[in-house]
């Protein structure tokens, strides 16, 4: 019976089960065999985030801007003597950065605001554990999934370049190379059309 109360044919829904059948005997299986093989991911997939201690500076932007509150960070100040400064410098020591997974949503937003290129993703995902607590992953074990993060890719030949290589660039081609600014200062101005 249709859902307008006619009467279908018999045996109809049979033959398309059928037919249904067919079509995906004969189509290829989609279906990985994971774990004995292992997923093509995309090389910037979202698997895990990934710390590169000496990067950070303790600036606690990525733990005030994650929406879930799951970054934990705890640090002490350091005095470091420069010699020939006139007083001792301070410095943030790190001593506890964690990352609750249990709580994470994985929107990057920590990785997007960290200034220091201290927070990377990596494509790891194999880090699922029994209990839910388990999930507190701390320095130690976010450091040792740097190795697995891809690098970066490789920069637009036609793009600008960035802050770094135009500096080093002014910087080897001696006191006297013209700075964007400089350049920009000596550009005439574009007449006004009709004037
Ligand atoms: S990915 Fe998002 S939710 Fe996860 S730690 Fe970073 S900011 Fe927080
Ligand atoms: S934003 Fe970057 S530098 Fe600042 S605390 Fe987080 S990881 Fe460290």
């Amino acid at each position: 019976m249709s859902e307008h109360g006619e009467r279908s044919a018999p045996g109809k829904g049979l033959v398309n089960g059928l037919a249904v059948t067919l079509k995906t005997m004969t189509r290829r299986s989609t279906t990985q065999q994971y774990p004995d093989v292992q997923p093509e991911l995309p090389p910037r997939s979202r698997g895990v985030i990934a710390l590169l201690e000496e990067n950070c500076t303790v600036c606690m932007l990525c733990a005030r801007e994650c929406p879930d509150w799951c970054i934990y960070i705890d640090s002490h100040k350091e005095e470091v003597v420069v010699p020939g400064a006139a007083r001792a410098r301070q410095r943030n020591v790190l001593d506890r950065f964690d990352i609750d997974f249990s709580l994470c949503m994985y929107c990057g937003i920590c990785i997007e605001v960290c200034p220091f290129d201290a927070l990377h993703w990596s494509p790891e995902f194999e880090y699922s554990e029994l209990d839910v607590l388990d999930l507190l992953h701390d320095k130690d074990r976010l450091g040792a999934w740097m190795p697995t993060v891809p690098p970066p890719p490789a920069h637009d030949v036609l793009g600008e370049p960035s802050k770094e290589e135009a500096t080093a660039a002014r910087k080897a081609a001696g006191p006297g190379a013209p700075t964007a600014a400089r350049t920009a200062r000596a550009r005439p101005e574009t007449p006004e059309p009709g004037k």
